[in-house]
């Protein structure tokens, strides 16, 4: 099955009835990006940029992640980047950057609030990113808002780091499209105004799903608990693809669930454009995109709004996948 999938990776990423999906790739490392072109992948929805500042004894310098920015967007031959900074803390940590024994660490010093604290090590990054944005379509992506305040300061230090770099002379896209992850219900809540200081959203269901449904991801006793189809996670997305569709900037989705071939018809019906999934997952997805009938999809998301619990959005994901067959 695998290998017949490859047939499908040049074909264009749409519907039967002609509705183009752009199906991004998730990566960890540049290392993957080989893999992202032989999958046919439209760019990078997603690059994990911590695990650059992971396995190491120091933090990289700006000419190292310069040069790792800048590989990844010329590989990329003109297809877009989003490259998110640093999110660490959770269950990331650096060896070198020990941080405070927390009692909820996800609740806690992670993501962007440790970059909007220690503002020097999230301006390489920021200065790093910018000088790679001439080599390709290069975009910014700050992880774990929750705040328009947020949002602000980040730009405020984007600014920062491109004065920084108009003053050594080095060139860099100066309207580089910043975004933002939807991973955090508060942010989730107040999308539309978030929206109206990005330039795109990108929502990360690996998180959200933590959050809305208080469920630690990574918690095993609990793990049967963490359901991406429970009927509040359903709302909760439907809200903010309507809030980014009503102030008219692009918004995608990049976490696990992108991937998940049965949530298909949901992401299609709720109008969602944009999908970014693992390499690994690609061409399954891409396969259930080419047999899809969009115009079916508006029904199936009715449905899957009226539902009460996840098994019955599961019992109809299911039979929707057995009549298209
Ligand atoms: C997410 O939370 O959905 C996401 C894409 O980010 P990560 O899995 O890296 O936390
Ligand atoms: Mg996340």
């Amino acid at each position: 099955f695998k290998e017949s999938l490859q047939n499908i990776a040049d074909l264009p990423p749409m519907t039967l009835d002609s509705k183009i999906i752009h199906l991004h790739a998730n990566i960890n490392s540049v290392k993957e990006i080989g893999q992202v072109m032989r999958n046919g992948a439209s760019g990078v929805g997603l690059f994990r940029t911590e695990y650059l500042y992971m396995d190491r004894e120091s933090l990289p310098s700006e000419d190292e992640q310069f040069e790792v920015y800048k590989h990844a967007a010329i590989e990329l031959k003109g297809r877009p980047i989003v490259i998110r900074t640093l999110d660490i803390g959770g269950d990331k940590k650096l060896d070198y950057m020990p941080l405070a024994k927390e009692d909820n660490p996800f609740l806690g010093y992670r993501a962007i609030r440790i970059s909007l604290n220690r503002t020097e090590l999230f301006k390489t990054q920021l200065k790093a990113i910018l000088r790679a944005s001439t080599f390709g379509h290069v975009k910014i992506m700050y992880p774990m808002i929750t705040s328009l305040y947020e949002v602000r300061q980040a730009n405020a230090l984007l600014e920062e780091a491109k004065n920084e770099l108009r003053a050594e002379g080095r060139p860099f896209n100066a309207k580089i499209e910043v975004g933002v992850t939807i991973e955090v219900p508060a942010a989730a809540l107040i999308a539309d105004i978030l929206a109206s200081e990005v330039s795109f959203l990108s929502i990360g269901t690996n998180d959200l799903v933590q959050y809305v449904l208080a469920v630690d991801r990574m918690n095993e006793n609990i793990a049967h608990m963490y359901d991406p189809f429970h009927p509040a996670v359903i709302r909760l997305l439907k809200h903010i693809i309507d809030s980014a569709r009503r102030v008219g900037i692009p918004v995608g989705v990049c976490g696990e669930l992108a991937g998940d071939i049965r949530a298909l018809p949901i992401w299609l019906g709720f109008g969602i454009e944009e999908l970014s999934i693992s390499v690994h997952t690609l061409l399954q997805v891409k396969h259930r995109l080419l047999t899809s009938e969009y115009a079916k999809c508006h029904e199936v998301m009715e449905a899957v709004l009226a539902c009460k619990t996840s098994e019955e959005i599961i019992e109809l994901l299911a039979k929707t996948e057995q009549t298209e067959t």
